[in-house]
């Protein structure tokens, strides 16, 4: 059965726009994809790294949740990620954030993902793709968060070109 699922790009590190564009291109071998626009936001965490790329990707797959998290880690290991610090620089970063309507709680998979309605770098990409997104009861469209966003637009929908 397809479901739904949302996920978060990150890159900081080497040709980010580049990098995302070639995580977009492996996420649709794992079924129909579509994205967000194209954004950079200050680093969340330590302060002395460069700032990101970001985008949200929807992704319909029969994948299991996990399965699909196994495919993300091994894309991330792909674009070479290194793990040197907490929310520290990296290549390439890709959160699930959603997956259908499921609550997951599992050890290496929480979902929906942790501080998904505190990140504007999460939830104006989700809202580019689905201007209707409730998460917990939340209507993504009404955060405080959006009243003093720190995101700057760097490309529209096609950046991918997909
Ligand atoms: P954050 O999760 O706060 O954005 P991060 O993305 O930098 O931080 P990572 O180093 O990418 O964190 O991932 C750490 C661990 O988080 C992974 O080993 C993974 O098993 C676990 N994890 C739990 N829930 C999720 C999720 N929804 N998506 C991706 N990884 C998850
Ligand atoms: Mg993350
Ligand atoms: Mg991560």
């Amino acid at each position: 059965m397809k479901i739904v699922s949302y996920i978060g790009l990150g890159s900081n590190l080497g040709d980010s726009r580049q990098i995302l564009t070639e995580a977009i291109q492996k996420l649709a071998t794992l079924g129909a994809v579509s994205t967000s626009k194209l954004y950079q936001s200050p680093p969340m965490g330590p302060q002395d790294q460069p700032h990101y790329f970001n985008a949200v990707a929807r992704l319909e797959t029969d994948l299991a949740a996990l399965t699909l998290l196994d495919q993300l880690q091994q894309f991330e290991q792909d674009a070479g990620r290194v793990r040197l610090r907490r929310w520290g620089e990296r290549t390439l970063d890709l959160d699930l954030l959603l997956y259908g309507d499921e609550q997951i709680q599992h050890e290496r998979l929480t979902v929906p993902h942790v501080g998904i309605l505190e990140r504007d770098f999460v939830v104006i990409p989700l809202l580019d793709l689905d201007p209707n997104l409730h998460i917990q009861g939340h209507r993504l469209d009404r955060l405080d968060l959006l009243q003093h966003t720190t995101l700057t637009e760097v490309a529209d929908q096609h950046w991918a070109n997909i």
